[in-house]
């Protein structure tokens, strides 16, 4: 059932990906939306898969691989950690990933990234990074970072493909749209980066309130529109060292 409807979708709605090759001539920054235990670590927390769950593994891999080549390059790198007051609800989803819980931490695989001097990271109290990169004084870390680095193209990875990363995608497109910066080009999606989490509609019937995310389709219909409001998708990231001059 499940499957044929998603290649129904994947007629309907098809999603064109193309390869991406990074050589590093036009400046590059990697956002990691929330890989953090609360959502990627089974066993973790109210939103943290209950068995181990292949696209979300794929999804923890590939930020790894990314991550591990934009640090040896010294290219920027900024990852956004879900993290809450125990006081302040996220409605509509139960308690999750809390202020100074191992859920708002990032996986193990990249806690690394915490002593790079090329990573910013930004803990972020809301669906939408764009937004929770705003600072009481107006400003706005991720804006700066761009800024700062005058990125070009903004290669965007993590969970979940249509939650935090669309709504992170469709602002910071919007914002770019807006000229908030003028030195970003594009932004762009990587599908096997991305990942989402698996409610099917028979388990989502016996929990009072739950709506309905099958994992496949929801992570389609996140690339789809994430496509659809400008961002590019591609289905492969891969490396070159630059041309000489
Ligand atoms: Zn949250």
């Amino acid at each position: 059932m499940v499957s044929k409807t998603i290649d129904m979708l994947r007629n309907e709605l098809p999603v064109q990906q193309e390869s991406l090759v990074l050589s590093g001539e036009v400046p590059t920054g990697l956002v990691l939306v929330d890989v953090v235990n609360g959502f990627c670590t089974v066993g973790a927390g109210n939103l943290a898969p209950v068995r181990p769950d292949k696209q979300i593994s794929g999804m923890v891999d590939e930020s790894v691989r990314l991550a591990r080549v934009f640090c040896e390059k010294k290219w920027p790198v900024f990852a956004f950690l879900d993290s809450h007051h125990p006081d302040i609800p996220e409605p509509p989803y139960p308690p999750h990933c809390i202020a100074g819980t191992d859920e708002s931490k990032l996986v193990p695989a990249l806690q690394w990234l915490e002593n790079e001097p090329n990573v910013t990271i930004r803990c972020k109290d809301c669906i939408d990074g764009f937004l929770g990169a705003i600072e009481k004084d107006g400003s706005n870390v991720f804006v700066d970072w761009v800024k700062t680095n005058q990125i070009k193209i903004i290669l965007v990875v993590g969970i979940c493909t249509d939650i935090c990363v669309l709504d992170f995608v469709c602002s910071t497109i919007s914002a770019r749209n807006r000229g908030f910066f003028t030195s970003l080009e594009d932004v762009i999606v990587y599908s096997h980066g991305c990942a989402t989490f698996d409610l099917p509609d028979d388990v989502a019937r016996t929990i009072p309130g739950a709506i309905a995310h099958p994992q496949e389709l929801m992570h389609h219909i996140g690339l789809y529109m994430a496509k659809g409001r400008g961002a590019k998708v591609v289905s492969e990231v891969s490396f070159a060292t630059p041309k000489e001059a």
